[in-house]
């Protein structure tokens, strides 16, 4: 296993490499074959482009935007597109890879990919965005498409961008084409629950994991790190099914409260102030950091990567760490973590709710009918319980945590699906 990839900086922590090491243990523990590992591993395709859009000012500025495929041996790919400073080509390679594992996990028909946009989309106008994502998605018109490629939102992107992306493509084609792109405002063929599916799929995983740890949710506390699409509907759901949600954090830093947050209190003070916490008096302010090392039963990191690390990992005293975000947890403190027992349910089970809403409105827009809510928090809930189950029997079965195990699953059906396809 001698393939090195091009770019990573190897002297700091980062996604790529993280995700790269468990990969490698898992590809080791099952024991696939050389050449399987290296088809694996390299993205099948990786886009550039430099979008220059023209800003209120008048001025034009060129922005960086990427694309990277990953895999499609199980369908067309699948992954959200984000839009943050600190994007560059090898967290999108990550980001692209962790789809392909989670779309495998919870065994859905996509393969994975990732795309974003070096920017700030809290220091520019709803105009200036809007031409940025019609500029990304003009330049991606090759890329994407219903049977190819189908972007999502992540961080910094929601409905409105994905509309955009929508309706840009659609003109291109000279049709509309709803099922280019998921996470698009209802009216526009977009699912319900889609919104609530990933804070709810992280519900799901934390019941399932305290039903396997024998904790009674009614009797549980939980900290929530992020508070936006993920958190805040992780922390919504948890606290409706009985667990007492102690603290939650964002950008602006973490609030706590021993007897629990009221989530329905604190979901209204960040609307009417803006989507951030900044300034919620009914809480006691504590840092990011400080939120983290909680003597909680459920940590749900649900912000951004690599905030559980080696330098943090013997702090934590939750129970379990119930993983929204992607990559919240670096490779290097998963030892830590082992060694003091507390279960991880990673973010490849545990954040796949979006992913496979996503999949029920791709679904919804290629048969031309809407399913109603019920429907879908019902097959959503199932698939997340089913995948949940099957990686937990595997982590028994391979003696191993429930990342690497959820890593086998991936992996092997990934494997399994190229060995019936064949290559050239
Ligand atoms: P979001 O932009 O809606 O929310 C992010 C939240 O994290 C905000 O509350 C923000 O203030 C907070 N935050 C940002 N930096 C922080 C920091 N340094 N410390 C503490 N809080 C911080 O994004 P999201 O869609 O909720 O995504 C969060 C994570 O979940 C990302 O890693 C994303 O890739 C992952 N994810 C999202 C989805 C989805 O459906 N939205 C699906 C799977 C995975």
């Amino acid at each position: 296993m001698t393939y090195i990839e091009p770019a990573p900086i190897k002297d700091k922590e980062n996604p790529l490499e993280s995700m790269m090491s468990r990969f490698d243990k898992a590809a080791e523990l099952l024991g696939i074959s050389d050449e399987m590992y290296h088809i694996l591993k390299v993205p099948r395709k990786q886009v550039v482009v430099g979008l220059p859009v023209t800003m209120d000012n008048g001025q034009i500025k060129v922005f960086e935007g990427y694309r990277v495929i990953h895999s499609t041996i199980l369908g067309p790919a699948k992954g959200g597109i984000r839009f943050d400073m600190a994007v560059n080509i090898d967290e999108v390679r990550a980001l692209a890879a962790w789809m392909t594992w989670k779309c495998a996990v919870v065994d859905i028909p996509y393969g994975g990919a990732k795309g974003g946009v070096a920017c700030n989309p809290r220091q520019m106008s709803a105009g200036e965005i809007e031409r940025l994502m019609r500029a990304y998605t003009t330049a991606m018109l090759d890329v994407f498409g219903p049977d190819k490629d189908i972007p999502a939102p992540d961080m910094g992107t929601g409905p409105r961008e994905m509309a955009w992306l929508m309706d840009e493509y659609s003109k291109a084609m000279g049709m509309t084409v709803h099922g280019v792109v998921t996470g698009k405002p209802l009216v526009l063929g977009g699912s319900l629950g889609r919104t609530e599916a990933t804070g709810r799929g992280v519900t799901v995983s934390a019941l399932s994991a305290m039903e396997k740890m024998r904790i009674n949710p009614y009797r549980a506390s939980a900290a929530i790190q992020g508070f936006g699409n993920v958190g805040m509907y992780a922390a919504e759901l948890l606290h409706e099914r009985g667990v007492t949600v102690q603290a939650i954090s964002d950008i602006s830093g973490g609030y706590y409260n021993a007897r629990g947050i009221d989530i329905e209190d604190a979901m209204k003070y960040r609307a009417d102030n803006g989507g951030i916490l900044d300034g919620y008096q009914h809480a006691d302010k504590i840092t990011n950091e400080e939120l983290l090392s909680l003597p909680v039963d459920v940590l749900v990191p649900a912000a951004k990567e690599d905030v559980i690390t080696h330098d943090n990992a013997a702090d934590i005293q939750a129970k379990m760490i119930v993983e929204g975000a992607n990559g919240p947890t670096s490779a290097s403190a998963d030892d830590i973590i082992n060694e003091k027992g507390i279960m991880v349910v990673p973010d490849i089970l545990a954040n796949a709710g979006g992913v496979t809403v996503s999949y029920f409105e791709w679904v919804q827009n290629r048969i031309g009918y809407k399913w109603n809510l019920e429907r879908i928090n019902r097959r959503s809930d199932r698939i997340m319980k089913d995948a949940f189950e099957n990686v937990y029997a595997t982590s028994q079965k391979y003696k191993v945590n429930m990342r690497l195990a959820a890593y086998i699953v991936a992996i092997d059906k990934v494997a399994s699906t190229y060995k019936f396809r064949g290559g050239y």
